[in-house]
């Protein structure tokens, strides 16, 4: 089969190409712009004809994809701005449901033969902060982060921002796709995919870490340069997954047939910034070792991800803390940028 792939120059999706290609998938890959293609196709260039890179400038105006789907099987929407720079809300809000609903409506009146599309939404969509400990499953919504928008607007923190933006824009691929299956108009399902902090080595083109990809960036500012204070290390933290899993989600997701219809939590589980520290400092010891009295086993983690589902309906299986770091570092290592 043939697969789409919007926004394939990113960090995410560069990991998902290469899945989908190893698989024996071809994939047709989106950018904005010509001069993003090209890396690509080097990159992946022992595939072949099985790698195609097309130009989608603007994703939001009409028919952007239209001749893009005509022949592919299924679709993985990943193009969405992930960033902390908004002001207005509207500028990352707008982009990422118009971009989302954009690739629906393209499956829907063009995709003659799409059979499923996998939209790369965010635990940021189900999060929400807590002083109580609480597991949130695929039920879960963040309310809170579109309440902060709604009454702050701008000055709603950048965070907010970009939660309310994957909120909204997989809430709109729901009630969109709710609607037209109700109607029994659609020959595809959907299935949504909903990852923590995404880290692990990259492939996506990337000249110094300064450009690194927001979550990378974090993770080089605070791990390998050192950039974060003690009592961060051991109480700042969130869940992970390697990008590696969050890309072998997407292969899998089209794999099983039973998936359709679902959303799922692809998270490896929780960390302390300092967990990271203490596997870099394993590795590489002149890295710094951070809080050595540390010990994760007495660790808080007031909220957490259910992760069941997607190891029961998928199969997937998570990367440790250890392999993330030991394969940043290599990577790393290979681009003198350590
Ligand atoms: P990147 O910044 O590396 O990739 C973002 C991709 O989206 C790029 O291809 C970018 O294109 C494209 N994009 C951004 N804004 C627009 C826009 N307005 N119109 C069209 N395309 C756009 O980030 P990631 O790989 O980390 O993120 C990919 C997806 O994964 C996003 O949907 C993000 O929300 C989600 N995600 C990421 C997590 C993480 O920790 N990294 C965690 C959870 C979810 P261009 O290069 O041209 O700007």
């Amino acid at each position: 089969g043939r697969v789409l792939v919007t926004g394939a120059n990113g960090y995410i999706a560069v990991w998902i190409v290469k899945s989908l290609l190893d698989a024996g998938f071809a994939v047709r890959g989106t950018v904005r712009a010509e001069s993003k293609a090209t890396y690509l196709r080097k990159l992946f260039q022992s595939f072949g004809d099985k790698l195609e890179v097309v130009v989608v400038p603007d994703m939001t105006k009409e028919d952007a994809f239209a001749e893009h789907v005509q022949d592919v099987d299924a679709i993985a929407h990943t193009a969405s701005p992930f960033h902390m720079n908004a002001v207005e809300p509207d500028e990352i809000i707008g982009p990422a449901v118009a971009g989302t609903l954009s690739v629906l409506k393209a499956a829907h009146v063009h995709g003659a033969v799409v059979k499923r599309v996998i939209v790369l939404s965010s635990t940021a969509a189900l999060f929400r902060t807590t002083t109580e400990p609480v597991v949130l499953d695929e039920s879960a919504w963040n309310e809170q982060a579109i309440a902060e928008v709604k009454e702050k607007g701008r000055d709603a923190s950048a965070v907010a921002k970009y939660r309310a933006s994957k909120t909204l824009a997989e809430r709109a691929a729901w009630e969109w796709y709710e609607e037209k299956k109700k109607a029994g108009v659609l020959g595809w399902d959907l299935v949504v995919l909903n990852p923590p902090f995404v880290y692990g080595p990259i492939l996506h083109e990337c000249d110094r870490p300064e450009n690194l990809n927001q979550s990378m960036r974090d993770w080089y500012r605070l791990i390998v340069e050192g950039k974060i204070d003690n009592d961060t290390l051991v109480t700042g933290g969130a869940m992970y997954v390697d990008v590696r899993d969050i890309a072998q989600a997407h292969t899998l997701a089209l794999l099983k047939p039973e998936a359709g219809d679902n959303r799922f939590i692809i998270s490896a589980g929780p960390y302390k910034w300092q967990d990271f520290a203490s596997a870099a400092h394993r590795f590489d010891d002149k890295l710094p070792a951070g809080v050595t009295s540390y010990d994760p086993s007495k660790a808080t983690h007031l909220l957490q991800y259910d992760n069941r589902k997607a190891i029961d309906v998928l199969g997937i299986t998570y990367r440790s803390i250890d392999e993330v770091t030991n394969d940043s570092l290599q990577d790393f290592k290979a681009r003198g940028w350590l």
